[in-house]
């Protein structure tokens, strides 16, 4: 099988615009929305407006019909200069609009997705609950047939995008005896009775994104709501998540590229015992170490992605590709500060925005726990 690690001249040009975007328009913001803790809704409309939302759609649905290559592209030049404001485009774009390409009814692609794409209409993927993370087997949320739908109770948290939403793609249980087999995904517009947001939530880091608990009490939505097949709902939600783990890996590789970067920079500045911190060998292995781990989490992404776009299996490199990626994220965010010194520690700084930003990579998606779990089960134990 031929190697190639070239960008295609689509790829190439495809990186140019979006990382022109990202400097011009998502950098200089990034830091007083972190501050604001309030999300920026006019960037992600924006990039509807541009296209860039639909990047890995079809065309005929409104998409640009690229592929997870490009995908990787878009996600690592965002995260490059804000992982809070990329966290609320990947639910979005990655999760919740990929969801309904994927299982959506004509109906639903045209209500939802074609919206989405345009960025006129948001989405939010709620999957988490107060008592079921990692483990769906233990989500309450019930949907109960009722006439001609469904009626929709429990709570969700953790939900990005939550108050900000148009419309939620939400996990509930339709058959109770079944477990996961018995998960079915639902599609909840903002405003239906019996669905509220309860309370925004106030996080460590990516605080440009919107966070929310939401409540469904006796939320009736008609058949036409359900994503996909009953009691299908968790194979579906996997689908979707594994590739939503490769834009992931991606989203850190960028954080962590923007850490590293200003850390080489700030070595080759900062003077202490008369040279710049850089000559010295202890800060030059470091930053060996990082440039290291940087293409290492870049070639486990790459792949990942290459086998989806050749719809080879995947899930275990998928799964490698985010749990390397991320961690890899988490280090480097935390060795850039202590190679900034004091004023890496400082609100002023962007190394701490990367430290604070970088720890959720390790826990949405499916934790550093589970991901291990995923990669030995498809190594057969
Ligand atoms: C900022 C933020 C945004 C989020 N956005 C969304 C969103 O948009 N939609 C959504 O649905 N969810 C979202 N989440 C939720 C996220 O996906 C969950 O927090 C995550 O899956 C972990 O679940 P939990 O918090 O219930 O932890 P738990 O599942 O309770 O895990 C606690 C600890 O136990 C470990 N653990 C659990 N099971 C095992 C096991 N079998 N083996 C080894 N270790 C295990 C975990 O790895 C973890 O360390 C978000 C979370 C955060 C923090």
């Amino acid at each position: 099988m031929a190697i190639d690690f070239s960008l295609t001249e689509e790829q190439r040009i495809f990186r140019e615009t979006i990382r022109r975007f990202a400097e011009q328009e998502v950098a200089p913001i990034a830091r007083e929305y972190d501050e604001r803790e309030e999300y920026p809704v006019h960037i992600l409309r924006k990039l509807g407006e541009l296209g860039y939302l639909g990047v890995k759609f079809p065309r005929e649905l409104g998409g640009a019909g690229a592929d997870t290559v490009s995908a990787t592209i878009m996600a690592e030049e965002l995260g490059y200069v804000s992982a809070g404001i990329f966290l609320g485009i990947y639910v979005h774009a990655f999760l919740a609009l990929n969801a309904i390409a994927r299982f959506g009814s004509d109906h639903q692609k045209e209500t939802y997705l074609k919206p989405g794409i345009a960025g006129e209409k948001i989405g939010a993927w709620a999957f988490a609950e107060p008592d079921a993370g990692s483990d769906p087997g233990s989500m309450t949320t019930r949907a109960v047939r009722d006439g001609d739908g469904y009626r929709i109770s429990g709570t969700k948290t953790f939900i990005t995008n939550g108050s900000i939403a148009d419309f939620v793609v939400v996990t509930a249980v339709t058959d109770p005896q079944q477990g996961m087999r018995g998960l079915s995904l639902f599609i909840v517009e903002k405003g239906t009775p019996g669905f509220s947001v309860a309370r925004r939530l106030k996080k460590l880091g990516v605080r440009a994104s919107d966070t929310a608990e939401l409540a469904f009490q006796d939320c009736w939505v008609d058949r036409g709501r359900l994503l996909g097949e009953e009691n299908v709902g968790f194979a579906n939600a996997m689908r979707t998540l594994t590739e939503g783990r490769i834009i992931a890996a991606a989203f850190a590789l960028g954080t962590a590229r923007a850490a590293f970067e200003q850390s080489l920079k700030y070595a080759k500045e900062r003077v202490a015992f008369g040279q710049p911190i850089g000559q010295f060998q202890g800060i030059q292995w470091q930053l060996a170490d990082m440039a290291l781990e940087l293409e290492a989490a870049k070639l486990l992404t790459w792949q990942a992605a290459w086998l989806a776009d050749k719809g080879l299996p995947h899930i275990k490199e998928a799964s490698m590709a985010k749990l390397y990626a991320t961690e890899m994220c988490a280090r480097i965010a935390g060795q850039a500060v202590l190679l900034h010194g004091g004023s890496g520690f400082m609100m002023d700084s962007d190394v701490q925005r990367f430290y604070r930003d970088c720890k959720v990579m390790e826990i949405g998606e499916g934790t550093s726990h589970i991901q291990r779990n995923t990669i030995a089960r498809q190594l057969g134990l």
